[in-house]
């Protein structure tokens, strides 16, 4: 997550469909809609996130994970809390306001997430939801879900998956479930936002993102990004107290093209540069080491693939300029906006989506840079 709205310049794309008019920005957020939700979503232009691995250890197995591909699997863990409080107070000296926590399962490690917590109190966890973490420790908690039950024992190896989730987590405010879609399981979404809607749980939506070198099943086809939209955006509809998306979300992260090749990706994997998210962002392995050129919220996902939540985040938030190109693309851009505000930070409720016709994101990135697109 990060509002780095002066991110690296981007290559040219041709619109999917060009603007009746060209407008201004003034003229835009002039529109009543408008004006109110980017009044409300420019309330966070504060947060600048890096994120931490604080364990190698997961008491699951999935295909596909991609922590276990690369190097970051084997860090030697660093278990003492206080080198943890030294490390997040100085990234609370360096800007830092916005940590995500991932691993493998830092459920595992609750006491060094409660000194986190304790120095930087707004962030994201991210787990597989099978060890309740201590109600102490606020800040948002995501929950992965890769499809039903059956399917979760055939490829993460864990019994009664979403059935412990829920067990653990229904009722929860800080849980938010996160649905993969992967090749194989767009019909089993439907099942589980049902089963999650039963139990007044909430739930966003994933794209499996091959890592490096990946060819297994998991992997999309073109097909199956057409049906993935199709159902993200039924679920949606039939769900909305239940289900944190926009229409503009699900046209992002199901595009033939990757994040990367949509909006040009500013993590610091793709952004060699010392300016915008290519100077903030960290990503931190489990001994509290971290390499430049490396760090991204999914380090060795193929940026070729990624269509990643957490990539989105950061990757398309930072494109604010590249959508003030009309009022409806604008109203997309704050639905996104609205999405992974209420998805990632404690205490934000998503508001309706502005945005009801269809947005292609190459508009976006047809737009000429503005002044502010490269610092
Ligand atoms: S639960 Fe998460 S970290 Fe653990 S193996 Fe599965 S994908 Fe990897
Ligand atoms: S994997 Fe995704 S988030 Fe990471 S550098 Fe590549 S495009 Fe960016």
């Amino acid at each position: 997550m990060n509002f780095d709205l002066n991110a690296v310049s981007s290559p040219d794309k041709s619109p999917a469909t060009t603007p009746e008019r060209a407008w201004t920005f003034g003229e835009i957020v002039k529109q009543p809609d408008i004006a109110a939700r980017f009044k409300r979503v420019r309330e966070y232009f504060f947060l600048r996130e890096s994120t931490y691995d604080m364990t190698s250890r997961c008491n699951v197995r999935c295909d596909g994970c991609y922590y276990y591909e690369g190097d970051k699997q084997n860090a030697q863990d660093n278990v003492d809390p206080e080198a943890w409080r030294a490390l997040f107070r100085a990234e609370r000296e360096r800007g830092i306001t916005f940590v995500v926590l991932a691993g493998a399962e830092p459920a595992l490690v609750p006491e060094l997430l409660q000194v986190c917590y304790d120095e930087i109190p707004l962030g994201a966890i991210a787990s597989n939801g099978l060890v309740k973490i201590p109600a102490s420790v606020g800040y948002r908690i995501h929950i992965s879900v890769w499809g039903t039950d059956a399917t979760s024992e055939r490829i993460r190896r864990a019994k009664r998956m979403l059935e412990r989730q829920i067990e653990a987590y229904a009722g929860d405010p800080r849980a938010v479930w996160v649905y993969t879609f992967t090749h194989g399981n767009i019909a089993e979404a439907r099942p589980v936002a049902a089963e999650l809607a039963r139990n007044g749980c909430k739930v966003t939506f994933n794209m499996f993102s091959s890592t490096v070198g990946y060819t297994g099943p998991l992997t999309h086809t073109p097909a199956s990004l057409a049906e993935t939209r199709r159902t993200m955006r039924d679920l949606l509809r039939e769900y909305p107290d239940t289900v944190l998306f926009s229409p503009y979300s699900a046209a992002s992260h199901t595009d033939a093209n990757s994040l990367h090749d949509l909006f040009s990706c500013p993590y610091p994997r793709q952004n060699q540069g010392e300016f915008g998210l290519g100077r903030s962002f960290r990503q931190y392995r489990s001994d509290l080491t971290w390499v430049r050129s490396a760090s991204c919220c999914v380090p060795d996902t193929d940026c070729a693939d990624c269509r990643h939540y957490a990539a989105g985040s950061a990757i398309v938030t930072a494109r604010m300029n590249r959508h003030i190109t009309s009022p409806d693309q604008f109203r997309a851009w704050l639905d996104y906006v609205d999405t992974y505000l209420a998805v990632w930070v404690p205490g934000y409720a998503k508001g309706v989506n502005l945005c009801n016709v269809d947005v292609a994101p190459a508009l976006a990135m047809a737009a000429s840079s503005t002044p502010g697109d490269a610092r």
